[in-house]
C-alpha cells in the first residue's frame, strides 16, 4: 500500500499571499472586523476558521451597502475591475489589494490590448470572479467563451487577443486555441494560465496514471480543483473529489492498493493531513506483525506515550553524559512528567485542535475523562518520583508543573490579547525545550548533588534537540498555526528566519559534544549523539524542499530523534563493553 502525494497538493502563491495578508491584518490592526470581497478562498470549512477570526466575507451588494464607512476591506486574490474598485472607494472603504500579481498580470494584458482596439477572448468559466474582473478591464471589448462550441458567438471581422482564466484546464484552452489560429491566423494569443495551475495539472495526470485510485482534496465550489477532477479522471481510474476525510468513499478505494492525494489551490494543508492521516491509517499495514507494531506506534504517537518515553529516553541519555548512573527513576520522572504536561495541555486547550481537526482529535473527545485521571496520576507520580531527591528536585519540579499548568489557562480577562502564557509569541517554543532540559538533565545532577560542567552540556543536549523538534514541527504547521492565532517561533519570525535558527541550534549541538569530549567534561558518549541531530537536520532540509508529511507521521518521525539518542547510548555502551574501546 502506497499514499503518493501531488508536491503541489494545496495553496498556491496567490492564495497563500492573499491569506497572510489578511492573518497579518488580524495580527497588527485594531479592527474588529476585517471584511474580503467575496469569500478569501473557495472552500468552505477555511471560510468558516476565518470567520472566527473576525474575517468576514461579504458576498453581496446588500452586505455592501451595510457596511460602515472607514471599513477594512480586502479584494482577494480574484481580482475585481476599474468599476468595481471605484465604487468601493467611493464608499469611503480602506481597501487593502490582495490580488495575485498573475491575475494582475492578465488584466494588463486586457487593458492594453482593449486599448489598441483588440476585441480580448476570455476563455474561462463565465461565472467565476476572476473572469467578471478580467472583463471589467475589457472596458466593453470583451467576450467570454467557455468551450470550443462558443467560438461562433465572436463577431467577424475583429482583431483578436486570446486569453484565459488563470485556472483554466490547460488541454481545454489549448484545443480552443488552436481552433482560434485556424478561423482567426492573425489572432494574439497569450497562455495566461497560471505555472502553479500547469505543475498541479501535469502532476495529477501523471499521478493518476501511476496510481489505481485518486483522491482530490478540495471546495466542490473551486473550478481549479474540479479540475483537476476532471484530469484524474481522465486517465481512466477512479478519482473522487472530497472537501474533508470525512467523505472518502472508503468501500470505493477498498481494493486500491496505491491512492494518489492532490489538492487544489485553495486547499489548506491541515485538511489534506487529515485525509492523508486517515488513509495511512486505515489502509497501511493492517495485518500481520508489522501491521499491529504500526498500529501500536500510532496509538502511542496519538496518546504523547510516544513523546513521553522518548522523554525518559532523553533522561537516561543526560544522567550516562554527566557519569551518573541511569536510574528508572529519572526515566519514570522525566515521562511521567511529559506525558502529563502535554495531555493536560491539550485537554484545556482543546478549542484549537477542534478548530481545525487534529488527528489527535477522536481520541481526546472520546477519552477525555480517562485522559484526564491519567495525566492527574501522572503528575502525581513525577512529583512522588522527585521527592525522593530530597527538596531541591521536588521544588523544581513543583515549580515546572504549577507553570506548566498555568500555561494554557487565561489568567486575564476577555478582549487582552495576552490572556494566557501562551500567548506570548514564541513561548511555546522556548518554554517546553526549557523545562525539558531542567526535568530530564539536572534533577539527576541535583539528585546526585553533582553539578558539573556535563550537565550544562546536558542540558543543552536536551534542551536544543527538543527546541528543533518543536520548531521543525511548528514550521510545518505554519499554515495553520496563522489561521488558528498560535504565536510560534515559525509565525513570528517567518520561516526563513526560523530555518536559519534552525541551523544555527543544529550546528551547536554538533559542535558542542565535539569540544565537551575534547575538554573531557563529558565521556564520548556525547560524539554519538550526533546523531539523533543530524537526524532531525535531515527533517528540517526536507521540509524546507518541500516534502511532504501528514500530521501524525510528521510528528512520529520527529519524536523519533529522542529514540535515536537512546540508540546512539546503547551503541557507546555496547562499543565500551564489548569492543574495550573510548
Ligand atoms: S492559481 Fe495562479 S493566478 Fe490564481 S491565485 Fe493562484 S498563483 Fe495566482
Amino acid at each position: 500500500m502506497a499514499v503518493k502525494v501531488a508536491p503541489s497538493a494545496g495553496f498556491c502563491m496567490g492564495v497563500k499571499r492573499a491569506v497572510d495578508l489578511v492573518l497579518d491584518l488580524t495580527r497588527f490592526k485594531t479592527e474588529e472586523k476585517i471584511y474580503t470581497y467575496g469569500p478569501l478562498i473557495h472552500n468552505p470549512q477555511t471560510v468558516e476558521l476565518l470567520k472566527r477570526r473576525g474575517i468576514v466575507s461579504i458576498n453581496d451588494y446588500e452586505e455592501l451597502e451595510k457596511l460602515p464607512p472607514g471599513s477594512l476591506l480586502v479584494i482577494r486574490a480574484h481580482g475585481i475591475s476599474p468599476e468595481e474598485r471605484q465604487g468601493l472607494k467611493k464608499r469611503g472603504l480602506k481597501i487593502v489589494d490582495a490580488t495575485c500579481p498573475r491575475v494582475g498580470r492578465v488584466q494588463a494584458i486586457i487593458k492594453k490590448h482593449a486599448h489598441q482596439g483588440y476585441l480580448v477572448v476570455i476563455v474561462g468559466n463565465k461565472t467565476h470572479p476572476e473572469i467578471a474582473g478580467l472583463m471589467g478591464h475589457a472596458g466593453g471589448k470583451g467576450i467570454v467563451i467557455s468551450n470550443i462550441g462558443e467560438l461562433s458567438k465572436i463577431p467577424p471581422g475583429q482583431r483578436l487577443c486570446v486569453v484565459s482564466q488563470t485556472t483554466q484546464n490547460h488541454a481545454e484552452y489549448e484545443k480552443i486555441t488552436e481552433e482560434i489560429k485556424k478561423r482567426y491566423p492573425e489572432a494574439v494569443i497569450f497562455d495566461t494560465i497560471c505555472d502553479s495551475t500547469h505543475e498541479r495539472q501535469r502532476e495529477v495526470a501523471q499521478l493518476a496514471q501511476e496510481m489505481d485510485a485518486t483522491i482530490i482534496v478540495g471546495g466542490k465550489n473551486s473550478a481549479n480543483t474540479r479540475h483537476l477532477a476532471t484530469i484524474a479522471a481522465g486517465a481512466g481510474k477512479p478519482t473522487y473529489h472530497v472537501e474533508t476525510a470525512d467523505e472518502i468513499p472508503w468501500d470505493n478505494i477498498k481494493q486500491a492498493e496505491n491512492i494518489g492525494i492532490s489538492a487544489g489551490a485553495s486547499t489548506p494543508n491541515w485538511i489534506i493531513e487529515r485525509v492523508i492521516d486517515e488513509i495511512m491509517e486505515r489502509k497501511t499495514l493492517q495485518k500481520g506483525l508489522k501491521g499491529g507494531l504500526f498500529r501500536l506506534w500510532v496509538w502511542a504517537v496519538k496518546t504523547e506515550l510516544y513523546a513521553a518515553c522518548g522523554a525518559g529516553i532523553l533522561s537516561l541519555v543526560a544522567s550516562s553524559l554527566q557519569g551518573i548512573k541511569p536510574s528508572l527513576n529519572h526515566f519514570l520522572l522525566s515521562t511521567f512528567f511529559v506525558f502529563s504536561m502535554h495531555t493536560l495541555n491539550r485537554l484545556i486547550d482543546h478549542r484549537d485542535s477542534t478548530i481545525i481537526g487534529s488527528f489527535r482529535e477522536g481520541l481526546y473527545q472520546e477519552y477525555k475523562h480517562f485522559l484526564l485521571i491519567l495525566s492527574l496520576l501522572s503528575m502525581a507520580a513525577a512529583l512522588f518520583l522527585s521527592s525522593t531527591g530530597g527538596l531541591l528536585p521536588l521544588t523544581l519540579t513543583t515549580l515546572l508543573l504549577a507553570s506548566g499548568l498555568l500555561y494554557s489557562i487565561p489568567l486575564f480577562p476577555k478582549g487582552r490579547k495576552f490572556r494566557r502564557l501562551k500567548d506570548i509569541p514564541g513561548s511555546k517554543n522556548l518554554a517546553t525545550p526549557l523545562a525539558w532540559g531542567l526535568v530530564a538533565a539536572l534533577i539527576p545532577a541535583l539528585n546526585e548533588n553533582a553539578i558539573t560542567p556535563a550537565t550544562f552540556v546536558a542540558f543543552f543536549f536536551v534542551s536544543g534537540l527538543s527546541f528543533l523538534r518543536f520548531v521543525i514541527s511548528d514550521l510545518q504547521d505554519l499554515q495553520s498555526d496563522k489561521f488558528i492565532g498560535k504565536e510560534t517561533l515559525p509565525v513570528l519570525l517567518g520561516p526563513r528566519v526560523t530555518l536559519k535558527i534552525v541551523n544555527l541550534v543544529a550546528f551547536v549541538l554538533v559542535v558542542l559534544p565535539v569540544v565537551a569530549f575534547q575538554m573531557a567534561w563529558t565521556s564520548g558518549l556525547a560524539l554519538f549523539l550526533i546523531l539523533p541531530v543530524f537526524y532531525l537536520w535531515i527533517c528540517s532540509y526536507l521540509y524546507d524542499r518541500k516534502r511532504y508529511y501528514a500530521g501524525l507521521t510528521k510528528e512520529g518521525l520527529l519524536e523519533t530523534a529522542y529514540y535515536l539518542a537512546g540508540l546512539g547510548q546503547g551503541i557507546w555502551i555496547w562499543w565500551i563493553h564489548i569492543k574495550g574501546k573510548f
